[in-house]
């Protein structure tokens, strides 16, 4: 996968202030507040700083936490994990280095253990259905 780099100033001429927050600055949305957490349609969420395909409808469940949550990334290598302090990894986008949320290892499905919760207004949503 081609790495995109760019500089801090590219990134804050192309992202929303929001966006910027979140995924150059590390930041977390506030819980309940995205619109993705109602996307029930089949599709896949991408990176909105890049496009890379991250998580995929099926891979989405109700987490109860407030922010768009997933048990497995659409393709193992689309996201790199880091170590949280406080438990936990930090996920961010391997194609961009944007942060995107943290990972849990409580997840549903045995086969991943993963729980993917993931700040809403750092993925754009591609319905299969266009
Ligand atoms: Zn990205």
């Amino acid at each position: 996968m081609g790495k995109l780099v760019k500089s801090e100033k590219e990134w804050k001429k192309k992202l929303s202030s929001v966006e910027y927050g979140v995924l150059r600055g590390q930041g977390t949305e506030r819980p309940f507040t995205s619109r993705l957490l109602e996307e029930k349609r089949t599709g896949d969420f991408l990176c909105v700083a890049c496009g890379n395909k991250l998580f995929s409808s099926e891979a989405k469940f109700e987490s109860g936490t407030g922010w768009p949550s997933f048990d497995k990334v659409k393709d193992g290598g689309a996201v790199v994990l880091g170590v949280r302090e406080h438990g936990g990894h930090e996920v961010s986008c391997k194609k961009c280095g944007g942060h995107l949320g943290h990972a849990f290892s409580d997840g549903p499905l045995i086969s991943t253990g993963k729980r993917y919760c993931i700040n809403g207004v750092a993925l754009k949503f591609s319905s299969k259905n266009k």
